[in-house]
């Protein structure tokens, strides 16, 4: 490990409005995942007022229901174009939810309103009129590995995916992007959305940690993440897993 490499920058894109399900939680993941090797990160709130810097390494949109994403919608709308370069350089990018919902195209809501997303993902999203709600397990893959990853689901949205990224996962508990064709989230290159809550990274330590290796490998300090004691983490994992294998 190179001695001290300097905090992983990480911008939090309005933390206030969109952390539905403490989504807020997988910061403190990613913090708490760094301290205990030694590593560190600095963390920027970008709420409506300000500008999204493009010198972050890890960007972060969590969830909200339909009346928070209006409000934040637009306003990221106007304001992407730094979040656009540093992704398109390598940065990292995770939406969860309605964060998911506005990193693609965009998302027509409930009432009709169509909602403008930023394009980062190749994803358009639209309600319908039930909600899909409950306990997910699904098979992630990531850098070639397959993880089980769980989470919690609650959206109107149904998102399809267009040929420029792929589903994050399949599910085998749970709906997922639609309720009808077995994927959940997408992916394009370190970009990536999820409907899961949980939040998802404390029962998904894996995840969490291929994201930091990512961020690591963008700030140009990539490191071999030692591995930690995840007992704890692997305990609520199954429950989580169970869970869902009771739901149906
Ligand atoms: N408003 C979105 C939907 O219901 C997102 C909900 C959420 O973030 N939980 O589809």
């Amino acid at each position: 490990m190179s001695p001290n490499p300097p905090p992983v920058r990480v911008g939090h894109l309005y933390p206030e409005r969109m952390n539905i399900y403490a989504d807020r939680g997988n910061i403190a993941v990613l913090r708490r995942r760094l301290e205990w090797r030694e590593l560190s990160m600095t963390v920027v709130e970008v709420g409506p007022a300000d500008p999204i810097p493009d010198d972050c390494h890890l960007y972060y949109l969590g969830g909200g229901q339909d009346r928070d994403q209006a409000m934040v919608a637009d306003d990221l709308a106007r304001k992407a174009d730094p979040l656009r370069r540093a992704a398109a350089q390598g940065a990292v990018v995770l939406g969860v939810c309605g964060g998911y919902q506005l990193l693609g195209h965009g998302y027509t809501s409930t009432d009709g309103r169509r909602l403008a997303g930023i394009g980062l993902l190749d994803a358009d999203t639209t309600a319908g009129d039930s909600r899909l709600i409950g306990d997910v397990v699904m098979e992630a893959t990531l850098d070639g590995r397959t993880d089980t990853v769980v989470g919690y689901e609650n959206h109107a949205g149904r998102t399809h995916l267009g040929a420029g990224c792929t589903p994050l996962g399949r599910v085998r508990r749970g709906h997922g992007n639609n309720g009808s064709d077995g994927g959940e989230g997408a992916v394009a290159g370190r970009v990536l959305g999820t409907y899961l809550h949980g939040p998802l990274l404390p029962k998904n330590p894996g995840l969490a940690d291929t994201l930091l290796a990512w961020a690591l490998a963008y700030a140009g300090s990539p490191v071999e993440l030692t591995p930690l004691d995840d007992h704890l983490e692997r305990a609520a994992h199954a429950v989580a897993a169970t869970r869902a294998g009771r739901r149906r």
